[in-house]
C-alpha cells in the first residue's frame, strides 16, 4: 500500500463519459465493460456508480470469476452481467451461479453450445452467442450453427453479437471492419430465415462507437472510452476525460556527475544531471517498459532513467531545471487530459488499455465525485 501514491478515479468523469457514449449512439442501449477491473478503476465501485448513477442495466465480464466478485461484493446489484470469455461452462463446480440468470455466459464455441442446449440444467439460460465474424479468437461460423437449427429455433436466441479485430483504424469502405459487419448481418439473416428469433444483437467497442458504426444494434459495448482513451488511435475526434488521474511524488532529488552508475546493473550518468526517485516501480504496475519515456513534471520534461525498480524509478532532468524540481512535489503519471496516457502509452510502444489494467493493488484507488 501507498499514500501519496494514488490512483484518483473520478466518477463524474465517467459519467460525463457515459453521456458523451449515449449521443452517439442514440438508440442504442449501453453495455458497459467491466472486465479486468474495470480496466484498472476497480470494477466494484466502478459498476456501483454505474448503476446507480448512470441508469446501467446490463454490465460485462471477462471471466466467471469476475462476475460472482461482482455479485458477492454487491448483493445489491441489479444489473445483468455477461460473462464473454472464460464462462467455465464446463466447470461443474460453478454450474450454480448461473441457474438464477443474473450472470449470463456469452456463448462462443460448440462444446459450450452443446452444453447449454441438451443439459436439462441449463434449460432457462437465455441464449447469447458470439459469431466468428473474421476476428478468429472466439465464436461460431455459419457451418458451426447449422448442426443445431432446430433447438435453436425451439429455444430463440437472446443476443446475438460480434467482435471487431480493427474498429480502432479510421473505417473505410470495403475494409476488415466494414467485411466483419457484413458478415455478421448475413449470418444474422440466414439465422432468421431459418425462423430463429433474436431479441437483440451487438457489435460496437469503442473504436466503432467513436466512428458511429454499428450503433443501430440493440446494445453498444465500449469499454475504453468510458475510462477515458478514445477508441480510434491516431487522429481522434472523442471528448471524453480520462477519468483516472495516476499522482506520484518526488522521493528523493540529488545531483550526480557524469559517469556516476546509479542504482542496478550498469546503468550510468550520461552528462552532469539532476536525478529524481519516484516512489513507484514495477510493482506498482509502472512496468519496465516505461524505461526511456518522457514525463512532464512542473512543466519540465524528465526521462525516466535505466530500468524501473520494483519500488521506485528514476527520472532524470537537465541541472538547469534544478530549481524547478523539488523534494514532495506532485508529479502525474498520466491527467485526466488523456493526451497523457495516449502519448506515454505510444512512447512506450503499447497500448492505454495496458497502462490502466497494469496499475496494481500496492496503489490505492481513491473515488472523488464531483
Ligand atoms: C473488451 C471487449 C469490448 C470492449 O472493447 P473496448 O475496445 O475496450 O471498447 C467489447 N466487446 C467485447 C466482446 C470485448 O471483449
Amino acid at each position: 500500500m501507498r499514500h501519496s501514491t494514488y490512483l484518483e478515479v473520478n466518477l463524474s468523469l465517467l459519467a460525463e463519459n457515459v453521456e458523451l457514449v449515449k449521443k452517439m449512439a442514440p438508440g442504442s442501449t449501453l453495455l458497459p465493460m467491466v472486465k479486468a477491473d474495470a480496466y484498472g478503476n476497480g470494477m466494484i465501485p466502478v459498476s456501483q456508480f454505474l448503476a446507480k448513477e448512470c441508469g446501467i442495466e446490463i454490465l460485462g465480464c471477462a471471466s466467471l470469476g469476475e462476475a460472482t466478485k461482482l455479485i458477492h461484493e454487491c448483493p445489491d446489484l441489479k444489473t445483468k452481467i455477461l460473462v464473454f470469455s472464460d464462462t467455465e461452462l464446463q466447470n461443474k463446480e460453478w454450474r450454480e451461479v448461473y441457474i438464477n440468470g443474473q450472470i449470463i455466459p456469452v456463448l462462443h464455441q460448440t462444446s459450450d453450445l452443446e452444453t447449454v442446449l441438451k443439459d436439462p440444467f441449463y434449460a432457462h439460460i437465455p441464449l447469447v452467442i458470439k459469431i466468428n465474424s473474421g476476428m478468429n479468437r472466439l465464436g461460431f461460423l455459419q457451418e458451426d450453427l447449422e448442426l443445431y437449427l432446430p433447438l435453436l429455433r425451439t429455444r430463440g436466441i437472446k443476443h446475438l453479437m460480434t467482435h471487431f479485430a480493427r474498429s480502432s483504424q479510421l473505417l473505410q469502405s470495403g475494409d476488415k471492419t466494414n467485411k466483419q459487419y457484413k458478415n455478421f448481418l448475413e449470418l444474422k439473416e440466414f439465422l432468421k430465415n431459418a425462423d430463429i428469433q433474436i431479441e437483440a444483437t451487438s457489435v460496437s467497442n469503442s473504436g466503432a462507437v467513436e466512428q458511429e458504426f454499428g450503433v443501430s444494434e440493440t446494445f453498444v459495448r465500449p469499454g475504453l472510452m468510458l475510462y477515458g482513451p478514445p477508441g480510434v488511435s491516431g487522429e481522434s475526434t472523442w471528448k471524453g476525460h480520462q477519468i483516472s488521474r495516476w499522482v506520484t511524488k518526488i522521493m528523493s532529488t540529488f545531483k550526480v556527475k557524469k559517469g556516476t552508475p546509479i542504482g542496478y546493473g550498469v546503468n550510468v550518468a550520461d552528462r552532469d544531471c539532476l536525478m529524481a526517485v519516484l516512489p513507484i516501480g514495477y510493482g506498482d504496475g509502472f512496468l519496465t517498459y516505461m524505461s526511456g519515456t518522457q514525463i512532464n513534471i512542473n512543466g519540465v520534461k524528465g526521462k525516466i532513467f535505466g530500468r524501473v525498480n520494483m519500488d521506485m524509478t528514476f527520472v532524470q532532468f537537465d541541472l538547469s531545471d534544478e530549481h524547478k524540481i523539488k523534494n514532495n512535489d506532485v508529479v502525474e503519471i498520466w491527467s485526466h487530459d488523456y493526451k497523457t496516457i495516449v502519448d506515454l502509452a505510444d512512447q512506450a510502444k503499447t497500448i492505454p488499455y495496458q497502462l490502466m489494467c497494469a496499475v496494481s493493488s500496492r496503489i490505492p484507488r481513491i473515488y472523488k465525485v464531483d
